[in-house]
């Protein structure tokens, strides 16, 4: 057993009449990151007033006194809310013996007011493992109303909470899908981002989306996300918010999961993405339109729908249902593509991106040593290969008859023309999709 972490408490308390000043003069601070909202039934407000006004105990607060001198509370924030709602009036006391606070008599006010609510104030005195305890000490004082998994994670600090947190909150995407579900929404853009950081797209294995996935996610990327990776993910959202658009606005989380992992992967491996987003709304329509187009307990195709397809969408919708396991995962991730790959025909990129050597020397001697761009004779361990339609569009690396070996300064005169060529096109308006060109 690891030595017991004894922190630094203090008992003391509060008297009722205190609580709305504390709250007020914002000494009592409700740290965001354990925001749990008011989620106390009526019924339990209404049961801690009567222990109140009966004289008995509504049990210990546990308070964390931070850096600013304020007090976060740790536990006790249902209580302490459910206690300002009484002060305030704006607890519902009908249908109860209760009397609104405000319309005591000056006597039995004083007697309310003396109440006292006692609390643990607690120290970290360790300030490296300090915010380590106050989560884990968080974690373990839950009011009676286990935190889900969204406020478990969100509870957590690090760079990986910081990333997910900032998405979550900041994100276009998330605001047109926002509606009442703060902590769902979050919790997406951590899974987003978890997949994003851990799944290995090329061979579709993904991690759990499990507790425990998130736990360790956030030890990994504890001081720092590659940033990188980090990029590339907010950019999927961007993407993603504008091809979805109005969609959003109706997408249920696990179908913006499945997009996601959709869009993750064409932005690294399809060829020719500079109409990706129009591609995506195009596909994301389609999609969307068929996948709810029936119920999962329809056992018939919707008219107009031919039977495999019905079967596919049918097995998706079942995936959907298990969202957190890596087979469920995968499943959906392999049929999403499938569909895009099915209604979108595109050419993905070489897997392979630069020619080697033994490719290098057949197009040497076929060549005869002389540069195809100006004819010259080349140094071999100088010379560049290029392929003619570029790697991005879709141009395979293994196939020499798109290959040809160049000047270094012939190869970089070759690329800025052809940007230039490229730029003149996309202002005209001709160039729609990459990899038909030439
Ligand atoms: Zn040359």
């Amino acid at each position: 057993m690891p030595r017991q972490k004894v922190p630094d408490i203090e008992f003391n308390h509060f008297v009722l009449g205190q609580i709305n000043d504390l709250f007020a003069q914002e000494k009592i601070y409700i740290n965001p990151a354990y925001q749990r909202g008011d989620i106390w039934k009526h019924s339990q407000k209404i049961e801690l007033i009567r222990s109140i006004e009966s004289g008995y105990s509504i049990g210990v607060l546990v308070l964390f006194l931070n850096d600013l001198g304020k007090y976060e509370i740790l536990d006790g924030q249902q209580r302490l809310l459910a206690i300002k709602k009484y002060l305030d009036g704006t607890l519902d006391l009908t249908e109860t013996e209760f009397t609104a606070y405000q319309d005591l008599e000056r006597r039995e006010r004083i007697h309310t007011d003396a109440y006292c609510i006692y609390y643990l104030k607690l120290k970290s005195h360790d300030t490296e493992s300090r915010e380590e305890d106050i989560v884990q000490t968080f974690l373990r004082l839950q009011e009676g109303t286990p935190l889900n998994k969204a406020e478990k994670i969100s509870a957590h600090r690090g760079a990986f909470k910081d990333a997910f947190k900032e998405a979550g909150d900041a994100s276009e995407l998330f605001k047109r899908m926002s509606g009442d579900k703060r902590f769902r929404l979050r919790l997406l853009a951590a899974e987003m981002l978890l997949l994003e950081l851990e799944g290995d797209f090329e061979n579709k294995i993904f991690p759990s989306l499990e507790l425990q996935s998130f736990i360790s996610a956030i030890k990994t990327y504890k001081k720092r996300v590659p940033p990188s990776k980090l990029r590339f993910y907010m950019a999927n959202l961007d993407l993603l918010h504008i091809s979805l658009n109005y969609l959003l606005t109706a997408l249920k989380p696990s179908e913006a999961l499945a997009l996601y992992l959709l869009v993750s992967y064409l932005r690294k491996h399809k060829a020719g993405n500079q109409n990706l987003p129009n591609e995506i709304s195009a596909f994301a329509k389609e999609f969307l339109k068929k996948l709810n187009s029936f119920s999962i307990y329809d056992k018939e195709a919707p008219k107009g729908m031919p039977g495999e397809i019905f079967q596919k969408y049918r097995a998706y919708k079942f995936a959907a249902k298990v969202m957190t396991t890596p087979e469920s995962l995968k499943s959906r991730f392999e049929m999403i593509l499938g569909e895009f790959a099915r209604l979108k025909p595109h050419i993905e990129k070489d897997p392979k991106r630069y020619h080697d050597e033994e490719q290098k020397r057949e197009l040497f001697f076929r060549q005869e040593g002389l540069c195809a761009h100006c004819g010259k004779p080349m140094d071999f361990r100088k010379s560049t290969a290029d392929h003619v339609v570029s790697h991005g569009e879709g141009g395979k690396t293994d196939d020499l008859s798109n290959a040809q070996l160049l000047h270094e300064r012939c190869h970089q005169k070759l690329e800025k023309s052809r940007r230039k060529q490229r730029k003149k096109e996309i202002a005209a308006g001709n160039l729609t999709r990459a990899g038909k060109a030439p």
